[in-house]
């Protein structure tokens, strides 16, 4: 797009960049929390709780690489952004800790001014404040540390080891070793202390400490996320830290103030059923594909998955032979030729003409489109195709973020689990064979006392 075509700037919405936080969900700013209730759209990572943008009421994308789900690359990203700001939305863009701490921030406003869409930045605790507060490491400390550095353990031929008292690695999941070797042969003492802080904030957390020498010998595995801060100001405490000795309680629903948070650290599992595709409307689109004579894909992922369906109901490509089909965006543009379609048009995003404009410049008018999707369907696109007087019929082919086996709550953390209703206990066997006899149960009536019992007989596996 050149300066030139730029729609007036009022018809174009506003953009939040802005940090999560590293984990638990009250760590967000009260800032962050009012961008994110005024936003149309959130785009949030893999960093991001799922849990925290559940609130609110704004079209959730997740923009991670969790399996099975569309992986953006960044420059994907910032062409999402750049679409739902020039239809005029408030655009928060959700990102782990702070944008601006190894958080690509900086490349997004990058775009956003190519495109002279107004924006601001929300700053977030990043995940080495909230491991320091979390682990009680105090990152300074009188006497023992007074300088602190952030730094990246990837990739490994830019580890760098800043001459500070504390140092606070990030993205060491694959590099742990070299950056400790990096850092003994910087001429660092191997009595100096190591900590590796998984999950920090998180009701999973785990900390490891123990020497350099120590950590050098260890092969200790590190799961992501994870840091590794080195210095001597690593308390002798953080074993029996504020945050490990309050109990965990996983709730299915109900009221968390039942649980107060000076002892308890409340996880949700919401019970609601994962949704999926509206599977007999996939099927009625599909096997009355010939009433419809155009496809429009608005990304790779609405591809991905119309293919899928396509291919589940025996049909291929030549079943779409009598259809024009359209993308917005190269991205999808991409995907189709994975299935041998190259498309008609593809267009790209520019509010100026509007898409139902740009269809019609290609010719293509009065159509019949058939618009696979997001279960949660963008109205406004369905309305500017409508109102340019096609006929347009949303099919709901994936929900973002939705919550697989995969994701669940690991139960080894859990102290105990409070069940909501009935349905939550069965809601809860879909994801999970077995409790440990260790975990308290604590059903909120005798039916759902008895439905536990009907689906997992004890507590015992
Ligand atoms: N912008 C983020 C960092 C993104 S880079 C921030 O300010 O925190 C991703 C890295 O952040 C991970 O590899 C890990 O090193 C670190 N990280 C993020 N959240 C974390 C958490 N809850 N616990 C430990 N490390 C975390």
């Amino acid at each position: 797009m050149t300066e030139s075509n730029q729609p007036p700037s009022s018809t174009k919405g506003y953009v939040y960049i802005a940090g999560a936080g590293p984990g638990d969900p009250e760590l967000l700013t009260l800032k962050a929390d009012r961008a994110l209730r005024e936003a149309d759209v959130i785009l949030y990572d893999d960093l991001v709780s799922p849990d925290l943008v559940e609130q609110y009421g704004a079209e959730k994308i997740y923009t991670g690489k969790r399996k099975d789900s569309h992986h953006f690359e960044q420059e994907e990203i910032n062409q999402e952004i750049v679409r739902h700001a020039l239809k005029g939305k408030t655009v928060v863009r959700l990102k782990g800790g702070d944008p601006f701490i190894f958080g690509r921030g900086g490349e997004e406003i990058d775009t956003l001014r190519r495109y002279g869409i107004d924006y601001e930045i929300i700053p977030g605790i990043t995940a080495a404040h909230g491991a320091s507060a979390y682990t009680e490491i105090p990152l300074t400390m009188r006497k023992v540390s007074s300088s602190v550095a952030f730094c990246t353990g990837h990739p490994v031929s830019k580890i760098q080891v800043p001459d500070t008292d504390t140092i606070v690695y990030y993205m060491v999941a694959s590099s742990v070793h070299d950056v400790l070797d990096a850092v003994a042969a910087k001429g660092r003492s191997g009595q100096t202390k190591v900590a590796v802080v998984q999950n920090a904030t998180r009701y999973n957390q785990k900390t490891f400490t123990g020497t350099l020498d120590e950590f050098r010998q260890r092969e200790k595995a590190v799961y992501s996320p994870a840091l590794l801060i080195i210095g001597d100001n690593i308390s002798q405490f953080i074993e029996n830290n504020w945050y490990s000795r309050k109990k965990k309680v996983l709730m299915t629903g109900g009221d968390a103030r039942r649980y107060p948070g000076t002892d308890y650290i409340v996880v949700h599992l919401p019970c609601r059923k994962v949704a999926g595709a509206d599977l007999d409307t996939v099927k009625a689109c599909i096997e009355g594909i010939d009433d419809f004579s155009m496809l429009f894909f608005h990304n790779r992922f609405s591809v991905k998955y119309f293919f899928k369906y396509l291919f589940e109901h025996g049909k291929d490509v030549r079943h779409l032979a009598h259809m024009s089909i359209c993308t917005s965006g190269r991205a999808a543009a991409t995907e189709l030729l994975d299935y041998g379609v190259i498309p008609d048009c593809c267009l790209e995003s520019d509010a100026s003409a509007g898409l139902a404009g740009m269809l019609s410049k290609e010719g293509l008018e009065h159509q019949h489109i058939l618009m696979p999707g997001s279960g949660n369907v963008d109205e406004s696109i369905v309305a500017e195709f409508r109102d340019a007087g096609n006929l347009v019929t949303p099919l709901g082919v994936y929900v973002h973020g939705s919550q697989e086996k995969g994701d669940a709550i690991d139960l080894e953390f859990i102290d105990e689990i409070y069940f909501a209703s009935p349905d939550c206990v069965r809601k809860f066997r879909e994801l999970y064979d077995s409790i440990p006899s260790r975990i308290v149960i604590t059903p909120t009536d005798y039916p759902t006392a008895e439905e536990f019992l009907s689906q997992f007989g004890s507590t015992d596996s």
